[in-house]
């Protein structure tokens, strides 16, 4: 299952199929666009996203797509 996020023409897409929930987006995001819930990433602060691609190049399991990355 993959959730998908959409904020001024941006698209996160998040991979819970592949999502382990060890926080790595959380980590690396510099806009704290995202949180964990229920050991699985969440982005409930899209709107927050300045589209540096730290999240998609971070994740160590390539869970998460972005429209500008
Ligand atoms: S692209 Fe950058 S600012 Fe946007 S969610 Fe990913 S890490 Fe955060």
């Amino acid at each position: 299952m993959a959730l998908k996020y959409e904020a001024d023409g941006k698209v996160l897409e998040i991979d819970h199929d592949k999502c382990n929930g060890d926080a790595a987006c959380v980590d690396v995001c510099p806009s704290s666009v995202f949180e964990i819930v229920g050991g699985k990433s969440t982005a409930p602060k899209m709107s927050e996203c300045i589209e540096c691609c730290a999240c998609v190049s971070g994740c160590p399991e390539e869970a998460i797509k972005h429209s500008s990355c």
